[in-house]
C-alpha cells in the first residue's frame, strides 16, 4: 500500500491532484486485505464530514462492484433540538445519498441516530427539571450526541468483532483537536488509531492534514457525487457565519460542542453565550427563527432564578458547595409547566415541530411521578 499523502506542508500542487490522492488512499484503505470491518462514516452534514462522505463515495465508484464487499454506513445524529435549517440540509443530502446509493448499487446504508426518549433535551429539562445546561453543568452532550452514536458503533462492533469509524477530523481545526489527534498514534502498520471510548472501534481520518481552505476548495471544485453541487452548503455556512458542531464521539472532544465555534449546534444551546447560527440566519433575512432565539435567551435568563428552582435536589437533599452556598435543585413543576407552555406557543408561531408528542406525553408522566413524591415528602 502506498503511504498516506501528508498535506502538512503546502506542496503547491493543484487541488485536483491532492483530491485524487485522498480518493486513492480511501480506496486502498477500503480494499485493505488485513480486515473487512464495516466502515461507519460520521456525517454531520457540515463541510468536513461532507468531504469525507464525498471521498468514500468516489472511492467506491472506482472499485469494481464484485470487490465492494465491506459494508459502509453513513450515520448522522439528530439531537432532536438541532438547528432546523441544518437539519433540513442534512435531510436533503441524506435523501440524495440514499437515492444515489440505490441507483449505483453501492454497499452504503444511510442511518440516523437520536437520543433515547428518556434522555432528550426536553424530557430532561421540562420533564425532570434539569436546569438549562451551562459550561459547569453540561448534561446534554453525552446524552444527545455521544451516546446515540456510540451505541450505533457498539452494535456493529458486537456484530462484526470491530468497526472502523471514518471521521472528517482535521489537525488544523482547533488546538484541542490537534492535541487529541497527536495523542493517539496509529495502530502499528495501519492508518487507523484506537477509539478513545468504544472498545473494538478504530478511527480512520482520511482528511486529517487538510486545511480549511483545502476543504472549501475541494467542495467548490468537485460536484457532489450523489447529485447536485455543494452550493447549498456554502450558503448555509455563509448565513450561519461559519463554524459548526462536528460529530462528537467522546467527552474529550466535547469541549468543541457548545462553544463559540459550534454555531451549528442545538438551537436550544444555553452553553453558548449568544446563539450565533440562528442569529446569523435571522440577519440574512430568515425572520421565522426570531421566536426560537428569544425562547433560548429566556431559558438562559430563568436558569438561576431562585423562584423557579426547588430548594432540594432530585435526591430529596439540600445541597451546599464548599463555601457553604446553597445549590438549588431542579426547576419547580410550576416553572416546568411555564417552559412547556411557552415552547408550545413558539412551536405554533414557528409552524413546525420543536417537541414531539412522545416527549410531551413522557413529560406529563414524569410530572405526575414528581408530584406524588412531593406529596409523599410533605406527609412525612
Ligand atoms: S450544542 Fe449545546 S445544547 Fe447541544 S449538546 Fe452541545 S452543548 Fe449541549
Amino acid at each position: 500500500m502506498e503511504p498516506v499523502v501528508s498535506f502538512e506542508q503546502e506542496d503547491g500542487r493543484p487541488v485536483s491532484d491532492r483530491w485524487r490522492d485522498i480518493v486513492r488512499n480511501v480506496k486502498e484503505e477500503y480494499l485493505s486485505e488485513t480486515q473487512e470491518y464495516p466502515w461507519i462514516v460520521g456525517f454531520s452534514g457540515g463541510k468536513d464530514s461532507t468531504v469525507v462522505a464525498h471521498a468514500v463515495f468516489e472511492a467506491l465508484l472506482a472499485i469494481p462492484p464484485s470487490r465492494r464487499t465491506r459494508p459502509v454506513h453513513i450515520v448522522s445524529n439528530d439531537t432532536m433540538v438541532e438547528s432546523p435549517l441544518v437539519m433540513a440540509h442534512l435531510d436533503d443530502v441524506s435523501r440524495l445519498i440514499e437515492g444515489a446509493v440505490d441507483s449505483l448499487e453501492l454497499p452504503i446504508t444511510v442511518a440516523r441516530t437520536k437520543p433515547d426518549l428518556d434522555k432528550t433535551f426536553w424530557v430532561l429539562l421540562i420533564g425532570k427539571g434539569y436546569p438549562s445546561p451551562n459550561s459547569q453543568m453540561r448534561w446534554c452532550t453525552d446524552r444527545l450526541k455521544i451516546q446515540p452514536t456510540s451505541t450505533y458503533i457498539r452494535d456493529n462492533v458486537s456484530k462484526f468483532g470491530a468497526a472502523i469509524v471514518v471521521l472528517g477530523v482535521r489537525r488544523t481545526e482547533s488546538i484541542r483537536r490537534m492535541q487529541t489527534i497527536n495523542k493517539y498514534e496509529n495502530v502499528r502498520g495501519t492508518n487507523l488509531n484506537e477509539h478513545a471510548s468504544v472498545t473494538g472501534a478504530l478511527i480512520y481520518r482520511p482528511i486529517v492534514e487538510l486545511s480549511t481552505d483545502d476543504v472549501w476548495e475541494i467542495l467548490g471544485s468537485f460536484p457532489a457525487p450523489w447529485g447536485g453541487s455543494h452550493r447549498k452548503l456554502f450558503q448555509l455556512y455563509r448565513d450561519a457565519e461559519g463554524g459548526e458542531c462536528p460529530v462528537v464521539l467522546s467527552k474529550e472532544e466535547a469541549p468543541g460542542c457548545g462553544t463559540k465555534n459550534s454555531r451549528f449546534g442545538c438551537w436550544t444551546c444555553t452553553v453558548v453565550e449568544k446563539d450565533k447560527s440562528l442569529q446569523g440566519f435571522i440577519d440574512s433575512g430568515q425572520h421565522a427563527y426570531k421566536p426560537l432565539v428569544a425562547f433560548r435567551d429566556w431559558l438562559v435568563d430563568i436558569r438561576n432564578d431562585p423562584t423557579r428552582r426547588s430548594a432540594i435536589r432530585r435526591n430529596g437533599r439540600l445541597t451546599f458547595d464548599v463555601t457553604g452556598k446553597h445549590i438549588p435543585g431542579p426547576f419547580t413543576i410550576q416553572a416546568r409547566r411555564e417552559i412547556l407552555e411557552r415552547l408550545l406557543q413558539v412551536q405554533e408561531e414557528f409552524g413546525a415541530e420543536l417537541i414531539s408528542k412522545d416527549e410531551v406525553d413522557l413529560i406529563h408522566k414524569l410530572w405526575a411521578e414528581d408530584l406524588q413524591t412531593e406529596e409523599g415528602l410533605a406527609n412525612v
